[in-house]
């Protein structure tokens, strides 16, 4: 088979790096979270007793933290790796989504444009359902027709979100906390805007699903420029999808070339996102839908092409697993640095402040105590002092008296004898 299987894959995924932090994040975050409840808990019922060597600020310092760390946490079990495709209506988007999932998840084809913001996410307890933005209920979906049907049933506007949850142990990716999103086609005069802000600000990937047959178009590179005013460097990838339709072209390696020199050009020259060598590696040839095809096949267990092998087929669907590595790769660097970097150095300094508010206790108690025994020093000096007087004094008294005794004696002795 082409294709390795779905475990081999996953052992060697880089989408593990990203499972593993965030695993490895939390646990230090439920650590924090413990010491920043012990220190709150030390510092009030110290504050209570002692308003010298604790003072009201230490103590709202550290019992603010207590649910700032709460907060962390939640927005931690929460972070997850998020892709985003665009491109015009028909392009390929939704099969390309899911031909990664392996699976006919979102509809696709002639009356199935997607007309709102699709994601896909993994379910837990192997449930599949889906969310409109503004309910909590779960809608239940057990098959593709069931979902169209449910999307057309709801009057949805182009820019709601509805959450498509799919069982996690059915995918790799999604087991892995990688989130998918689809949207309506960037030809139906979207609100640019509004869609970004809405939906693209926190992607890790932009996966712009471009036409092989045709070049990319000015409404397809206007939205990137959007989005690269406001985000630095998004990271991009341009599948040039449909490429089995040009398999039978005269002159496949020119139009081949002139694509990857434009989209290039457009990556490194137009929005300056990356560079010659780097774009290289972010363009891609490729048919989602006969990987796809291969993919179902093989999940039962047949060959991925049936009949006659189209001409280039391993070829392209090679090439998609070559995207989808590079992708791999690329979510999950983007993720770690995006999501964890910022919330390790929160953990850093939420730490170290306790440190330092439980080092200023510690030296006000130390000094407290020094003071103390300094006074009391002070007191034994001076009682010393005065004992040490006292004797000399009492000394003093006795040789004056014994002197006065003798010399009352020799005078009385004298007058008697006289
Ligand atoms: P979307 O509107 O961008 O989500 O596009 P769809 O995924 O719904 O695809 C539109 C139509 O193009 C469907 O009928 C697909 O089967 C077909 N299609 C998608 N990818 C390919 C491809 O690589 N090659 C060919 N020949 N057809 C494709």
């Amino acid at each position: 088979s082409v294709a390795p299987s779905t475990d081999l894959r996953n052992s060697s995924s880089p989408l593990q790096r990203f499972v593993k932090g965030k695993r490895k994040i939390n646990d230090i975050f439920v650590e924090i979270e413990d010491y920043v409840l012990d220190s709150g808990n030390y510092v009030t019922a110290l504050y209570k007793e002692n308003k010298v060597i604790l003072l009201e600020n230490d103590v709202k310092l550290v019992t603010g933290y207590v649910d700032k760390v709460k907060g962390i946490r939640e927005v931690l079990a929460r972070d997850h790796m998020k892709v985003a495709f665009f491109g015009r209506t028909s392009n390929g988007k939704s099969s390309v989504i899911n031909a990664m999932l392996r699976d006919k998840i979102l509809p696709s084809g002639i009356g199935h444009t997607t007309n709102c913001f699709l994601q896909v996410e993994g379910s837990e307890n192997g449930e599949s359902y889906l969310m409109t933005e503004d309910s909590k209920e779960k809608q239940n979906v057990k098959s593709v027709g069931q979902l169209a049907h449910a999307l057309c049933k709801e009057k949805l506007s182009e820019s709601t979100l509805v959450r498509i949850f799919w069982p996690r142990d059915k995918c790799f990716l999604l087991r892995d906390d990688v989130v998918f999103v689809d949207s309506p086609g960037i030809d139906v005069t979207p609100n640019l805007d509004e869609w970004i802000d809405k939906h693209c600000l926190d992607a890790d990937v932009f996966v712009l699903v471009a036409n092989a047959e045709s070049t990319l178009m000015v409404t397809e590179k206007n939205f990137f420029h959007k989005v690269s005013t406001k985000l630095s460097k998004p990271n991009i990838f341009i599948l040039n999808n449909r490429w089995d339709a040009s398999a039978s072209e005269d002159f496949l390696d020119q139009v081949r070339a002139q694509h990857s020199e434009r989209a290039a050009d457009f990556l490194v020259k137009e929005l300056k996102v990356c560079t010659p060598k780097e774009a290289n590696e972010r363009i891609f040839f490729v048919s989602a839908k006969e990987v796809l095809q291969a993919r179902l096949n093989e999940e039962k267990g047949m060959p991925p092409h049936s009949g006659a092998l189209a001409e280039g087929f391993p070829n392209r669907y090679f090439e998609f697993q070559d995207f989808e590595k590079k992708f791999e790769e690329c979510i999950s660097k983007s993720a770690i640095k995006t999501k964890f970097e910022q919330h390790s150095q929160r953990g850093k300094s939420i730490s170290q402040d306790i440190r330092d508010v439980m080092e200023a206790v510690y030296e006000r108690a130390l000094a407290t105590q020094k003071e103390q025994s300094l006074v009391k020093k002070e007191l034994n000096d001076k009682l010393n002092y005065t004992e040490q007087q006292l004797l000399l004094v009492t000394q003093e008294m006795k040789e004056k008296i014994h002197h006065m005794v003798e010399d009352v004696e020799q005078r009385v002795s004298k007058a008697l004898s006289e």
